[in-house]
């Protein structure tokens, strides 16, 4: 599809999508940049690269399209490195979780005649860094495009093209709306886990023992979803914040409704709710999404 790529960053996401460029020759050349030796070595050693750099720009270099796979609050710097070394026609594009900031910290910086298609896969695990890709991770999940009114539509196309040979099924959405939505179905249930766990982590000596100890199910999902990377999680927060904040807004009015239902026996209200949640669930399975 591409004679050159770069991957600028490759941990779970950049791997994953350079283990697939192998896997069906989808690039006659893949070229990585990252900040650490020894996460260039793990590229080298899985065969992700053939080429390995610490400067971004020389990564990008004659590449034909290249992937911004590091976490959002890199891309201004990323953006500025690569943009002399992009050549005419290039393709920019992305996979960071919230858009509009990912737009306004790459376009500025991007020379003429060079095609930004900001995108986001809806896909991901706990892991970081490159031993932690597989090239089945987008099989069957959502890959949401955000390009610009505008956009080179043939660009457009070749990174829809490389999308769904990753097995995803591609949706163009407005940045905006994307945000707004990822604020409820990923930025909120992930500051719940974090939370939770914070909570747990801060009772007394005796009472977190036990919780480590006999983490029933509940608990034990949230560890698993608030051991994300804090890097990148932070960077989400600090980017969205307005959408995260409107929704934690609705959020906490509904946990206060949830708590008087408990605190008046309230047993209809609450039995009401979670009917409601569970067939959300069953929708969730229906759609093939869980
Ligand atoms: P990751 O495993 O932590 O890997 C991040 C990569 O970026 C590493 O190769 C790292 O290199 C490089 N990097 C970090 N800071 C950099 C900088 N300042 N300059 C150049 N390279 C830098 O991250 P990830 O999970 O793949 O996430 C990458 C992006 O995908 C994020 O923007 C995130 O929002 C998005 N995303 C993640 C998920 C998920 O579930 N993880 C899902 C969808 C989208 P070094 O190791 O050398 O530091």
């Amino acid at each position: 599809m591409f004679q050159r790529i770069a991957f600028i960053g490759i941990g779970l996401i950049g791997s994953s999508l350079a283990h697939i460029v192998r896997r069906d020759g989808l690039a006659g050349e893949i070229a990585v940049a990252a900040r650490k030796q020894e996460t260039l070595d793990a590229a080298t050693r899985l065969g992700l690269a053939d080429t390995v750099t610490t400067d971004p720009a020389e990564a990008a270099q004659g590449a034909d399209i290249v992937f911004i796979c590091t976490p959002l609050g890199a891309y201004e710097a990323v953006a500025k490195a690569i943009a002399p070394a992009l050549k005419p026609g290039a393709i920019v594009t992305d996979v960071g979780s919230v858009k509009q900031s990912a737009i306004a910290a790459i376009k500025p910086h991007l020379p003429e005649g060079v095609h930004l298609v900001p995108g986001h896969p809806l896909a991901g695990t706990e892991h970081s860094g490159p031993e932690s890709g597989f090239p089945e991770l987008f099989e069957g999940r959502w890959h949401l495009l955000t390009p610009e009114d505008g956009t080179d539509p043939d660009a457009i196309a070749k990174v829809r093209a490389f999308w769904e040979k990753t097995g995803s099924k591609v949706e163009v959405m407005d940045p905006e709306h994307h945000d707004q939505v990822l604020a409820i179905t990923s930025h909120l249930p992930h500051l719940i886990a974090y939370t939770i766990v914070d909570t747990a982590t801060q009772l007394s000596t005796d009472l977190q023992k036990e919780v480590i100890e006999f983490s029933a199910t509940g608990f034990r999902d949230f560890t698993r979803i608030a051991a994300s990377d804090p890097v990148m999680w932070r960077d989400i927060f600090l980017t969205n914040r307005e959408a995260v904040l409107e929704i934690l807004g609705r959020f906490t009015e509904d946990l206060t409704a949830m708590q008087r239902m408990i605190r008046r026996g309230d047993g209809d209200g609450l039995e009401d709710v979670f009917s409601r949640t569970r067939a959300v669930r069953r929708s969730i399975i229906d759609a093939k999404q869980a």
